[in-house]
Parts: structure tokens; sequence; C-alpha cells
């Protein structure tokens, strides 16, 4: 995928198509009967599996609606266990194995302390033995005695230490595996920023420290305008470079206004800019957006344009009671506005 500065193409909006509408009533049928709340993250689940996108996923909640229990926390386990890619199962296991080794140090050391004290104990046998005048024999067994207790430590110490020294490769080894699957867990395997779950504790990161230092923080959602229409047009793949290109605009992007971005999910993002008013913050992100809508994306391959893409977002500040999900709904009901009015803008909130 290739960048160019090219001139912007407005298009007209296609008409909804049947069969989204007949996905759209399937998905209203399942909110209705299962009594689901009709929230962004239920929609976007309930979307992939109406549509058959992910087999896995199909079979679970086949297997929840057959066992009465779709409801919203098993909706809301199966994304983070099915789509946002989250290790947490593989986390847990290498947790384990880390207990266990160091579990096993414990006792080899343990070991060592043993054979130290009964070296101590030999010795101090040994040296209030020669406090007293000693035969010939016995001072030649007291010396045997001696000796063979330093080859008992000398064979353990050697023991302990070769054990010692697997003991710590191992436990290196582990500790970059451990790295790799924490990091796993909060990372879009598609894009490599932060997942769903890595963003939620990003956005609570940032609100805790901003209200440490008493600044202000705000935070963009970000949503391709219209992306379906570029799955459909140019196919899957070629969609899932496209995130691909948002993803590292955005990324490129937060380093000006020294924010962190994220993957919320399909082909919303989320954008904090910490320090800046929310007025700020959305001239800052409108600047991102005016960026990115003035290239015509090109296919490396072949140079075919695949236009331009734009997105809308909608800006709000953290509130002093605010959680990420609160702070997300009043961007999320901005974002809706900034598509109400035609898209390819950044609309901040006002409340
Ligand atoms: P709007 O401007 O209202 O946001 O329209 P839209 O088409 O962007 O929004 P809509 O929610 O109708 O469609 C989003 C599309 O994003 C549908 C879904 O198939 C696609 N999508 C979600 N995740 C992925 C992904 O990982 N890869 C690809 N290629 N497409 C994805
Ligand atoms: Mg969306
Ligand atoms: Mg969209």
């Amino acid at each position: 995928m290739t960048m160019e500065t090219g001139k912007l193409v407005a298009e007209a909006e296609a008409p909804a198509s049947t069969a989204a509408l007949a996905w759209f009533d399937q998905i209203r049928a399942l909110v209705v009967t299962h009594d689901l709340p009709p929230e962004p993250p239920v929609y976007d689940l309930l979307w992939r599996y109406v549509r058959d996108e992910h087999h896995d996923l199909s079979l679970a909640v086949d297997r929840a609606i057959a066992t009465g229990s779709l409801d919203l926390p098993t909706l809301l386990e199966l994304r983070v266990a099915l789509i946002d890619g989250i290790t947490g199962g593989e986390v847990a296991t290498l947790v384990e194995v880390v207990h266990g080794q160091a579990k096993a140090l414990t006792q080899t050391i343990e070991v060592g302390q043993t054979n130290l004290a009964k070296y101590d104990r030999a010795l101090g046998e040994g040296s209030s033995a020669l406090s007293t005048p000693l035969e010939a024999a016995a001072l030649a067994q007291l010396l045997e005695n001696l000796g063979a207790a330093t080859n008992t430590m000398q064979e353990a110490n050697a023991k302990l230490a070769a054990d010692l020294a697997i003991a710590v490769s191992e436990a290196k080894t582990l500790s970059v595996k451990l790295g790799a699957a924490q990091r796993a867990a909060v990372t879009d395997q598609l894009t490599g920023l932060l997942n769903r779950r890595g963003t939620f504790q990003m956005i609570e990161d940032h609100q805790k420290s901003a209200r440490e230092k008493s600044e202000p923080l705000s935070l963009a959602i970000v949503d391709i305008d219209n992306f379906k229409r570029v799955n459909d047009r140019f196919g899957h793949a070629l969609g899932d470079d496209v995130l691909r290109f948002v993803a590292q605009h955005l990324a490129d992007s937060a380093a000006h206004f020294g924010g962190s971005v994220g993957r919320l999910g399909g082909e919303e993002f989320v954008a904090v800019v910490p320090g800046h008013s929310v007025p700020a913050a959305a001239g800052a992100i409108d600047q991102v957006r005016a960026r990115l809508a003035a290239q015509v994306i090109r296919n490396a391959v072949d140079g075919s344009s695949l236009g331009r893409v734009s997105f809308s977002a909608g800006v709000a500040g953290d509130h002093p009671d605010d959680t990420a999900s609160t702070l997300l709904e009043r961007a999320d009901k901005a974002l809706y506005t900034a598509k109400r009015m035609g898209r390819d803008r950044v609309v901040p909130d006002r409340s």
C-alpha cells in the first residue's frame, strides 16, 4: 500500500442492501428474544454471527442459544476469547509454569541448605574433637570423616550449581515467553495496535495519570466512513490492508499530540489525547482526519487506486467520575452526530 496526494472525491451514499436488512432483522430478533441490550459490542458480535464470519463464534453462539444462556456476560466473554485475540489462557498457563518452577527452585535451595547445615555440623564436631588431645587412630578417623563430608559437600555444591544454572536459563526463557504472551493479550493481531482490552487499560491509565496531575484529558472514537463499501468493492483482504493503513496513520499521528491509540474493534479506533481540552483535542484529531482524507490509497501490487478513505470522530473530555466506558459513551454519541451530519468530520461532545 502506498500513499499519494490526490483530489478528494465526493461519494453518494449507496442504499443499504437487502441482505444487510435481512441480517439486521435476524440481529433484532436475537436481541428481542434473548433480552440483550442493543449496544455496539452486542450488535458487533451478532453481526459477525448472523453473517457466519467466524466459525468458532457461530458454534459458541449456537450452543448458548441451545442452552438458553445467550446473555450479555456470555457475549462479552466470547468477544474477549474469540474476537479480540486475547491469549489470557496462555498467560495463565505460563504463570502456572513459573509458579511450578519457583517451587522446584526453592526445593533445590532447601536441599543445598540442608547439605550446608550437615557440613557445618561435621566441621563443628571436628573442631571440638580437635580441642582435646587425640590418638593417632582417632585423628585419622576424624580426618577421614571431614574429608568425606567435604567430598559430599563439593558434590552437592556442583549439583546445586548445575541445577541453578538450568533453572536460571529456564526462568529467562519463561520470562521472555510470559512477556510475549502478556503483550499478545493486549495486542490486536491485524493492526498491531492495542486491542479492545488493551485500549480500555490504556484509557484507565491515562485517566489515573490526568487526575493525579489535574490535567485535562480528551478521547476520540474514530470510525472509518462507509468501510463496508471498501470490503464490498475490493474484498476483505484489501479491506484489512486499509484497516492497517488507517491504524498506522493514527499511530503516527498520535506521536504529534503525545497520545495513544488502540483498536476498539472492527473499523473503530480510540485516540486518547492527554493534556488537551475537548476543543483542542477535536482540532488535533481534525488535522489527522484532513491528512488522511487528502490521500489516495493505492494497491502497492498493481498501483490501482482504492480511492480515499475518511473517518468520522466524536471527541469527549474526561470527567472526574468517569470510567473508561462512560467516557467512551459520550465520545460515541458525538461520533453518531458526526455520522448523521454527513461523515468525514470531527464532532466535540458539549456535555
Ligand atoms: P459508517 O460510515 O456508518 O461507519 O459505515 P460503515 O460501512 O463503515 O459501517 P458498518 O458498521 O456498516 O460496517 C463496518 C464494516 O466493517 C462491516 C464489517 O464487515 C467490516 N469489518 C469489521 N471488522 C473488519 C475487519 O477486521 N476486516 C475487514 N476487512 N472488515 C471488517
Ligand atoms: Mg463502526
Ligand atoms: Mg464505519
